[in-house]
């Protein structure tokens, strides 16, 4: 066996201990005979992991009593969807702030369901985020909608948006569990669980219990809020064994110093490899640095002739999907929290040495 440092995006790297702990428990679960996949979803068993999971999911990330937690499947795409669905309530119109692409298809995906106003958006040519001060928010708005990190540009909002009384809405796919945040600053939360969180397949969704109220008319019971969170996800089945495998992930954050010491590592790994960028004339990161993202680092080398040359020589060195998005191009490495520290070291190391041969 020869286990690879893989910088993907999504579907990410998974902790090795974890998918060890998984494989143990594979056939047996235990004690009860079967693997967590060939079981009920009701039974005591997988109920004994469903809601453990959801208590260390609140215990590690401060979630308040007033909040409901939900498993459900669709990832985040379908929440574009769901949000204006279940929480325009009776409103005509939205606020989305648009920083990259997924914010734009979160967009899109709106604009069938309500008016959407443009409230803030990147400033022209500038890989960065609106200022507060640049926000034209809407106080009528049902809620505002936001990307606290673009996976694919490598943006992060510096800052959680002041909205006054209308809900904050953020799209945490790609960074929740890295680091501590205040959960009683946002009325929704959601991410695919794909990329910090477990196997793809699962999404979580935190949302302020006082906004769970009547979706617009039409809208399927697999997609109305209230009917899966007053079903505590068990509406249909639901995605038992990635649920499962994310109860595994959060324990394994707990054991390990939860998410200030996550914060710790995880920002030392983006300044290792920032550093690396910024202190060499053959690569560059274009995003302004007070926006740039801890979790996703997209990066261009002196000549794109050089892209296949430094993949092919990184994968060589076992440092694989390292390909930039194709809107992007260049390169990226996604480095979420399994990421560990060693492999973004043997990245900086491998670049230094590419340059050196190539500059
Ligand atoms: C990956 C990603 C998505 C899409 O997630 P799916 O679970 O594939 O729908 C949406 N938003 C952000 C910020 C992402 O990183």
């Amino acid at each position: 066996m020869s286990r690879v440092y893989n910088f993907s995006a999504g579907p990410a790297a998974l902790p090795e201990e974890v998918l060890e702990q998984a494989q143990e428990e594979m056939l047996e679960w235990n004690g009860s005979g079967m693997s967590v996949m060939e079981m009920s979803h009701r039974g005591k068993e997988f109920m004994s992991i469903a809601v453990e999971t959801e208590a260390d999911l609140r215990e590690l990330m401060s979630i308040p009593d007033n909040y409901k937690v939900m498993f459900l499947q669709g990832g985040a795409s379908s929440q574009f969807a769901m949000i204006p669905m279940n929480l325009l309530q009776g409103k005509k119109s939205a606020d989305y702030i648009a920083t990259g692409s997924w914010s734009k298809k979160a967009v899109a995906e709106a604009k069938k369901y309500c008016e959407v106003n443009i409230a803030g958006a990147s400033p022209e040519g500038q890989f960065a985020v609106p200022g507060q001060e640049q926000l034209k928010l809407n106080p009528d708005a049902a809620y505002v909608h936001y990307t606290p990190n673009e996976t694919i540009q490598g943006i992060e909002f510096p800052y959680i948006p002041e909205t006054a009384d209308v809900p904050l809405v953020a799209d945490l796919s790609s960074t929740i569990i890295s680091r501590p945040i205040d959960v009683s600053r946002y009325a929704l939360i959601y991410a695919g669980a794909q990329k910090n969180i477990g196997p793809a397949g699962l999404t979580v969704v935190i949302i302020r219990e006082d906004l769970i109220g009547e979706p617009i008319a039409g809208t399927p019971a697999m997609l109305t809020y209230s009917t899966l969170s007053g079903a505590d996800s068990m509406y249909n089945t639901p995605p038992t064994y990635g649920w499962y495998f994310a109860g595994l992930v959060l324990k394994w954050l707990k054991r390990n110093g939860g998410l200030k010491h996550m914060a710790e590592v995880n920002k030392r790994k983006s300044e290792n490899l920032y550093n690396a960028i910024d202190s060499s004339d053959f690569y560059n990161n274009p995003v302004d640095v007070n926006c740039r993202s801890w979790m996703n680092v997209p990066f261009t080398l002196a000549s794109a002739d050089l892209d296949a040359a430094f993949l092919a020589e990184a994968k060589e060195a076992g440092l694989v999907t390292l390909k930039g998005h194709r809107s992007v191009g260049g390169m990226r490495a996604s480095i979420y929290n399994a990421m560990p520290e060693e492999g973004v070291q043997a990245l900086v190391e491998f670049m230094a040495d590419f340059a050196k041969r190539n500059g």
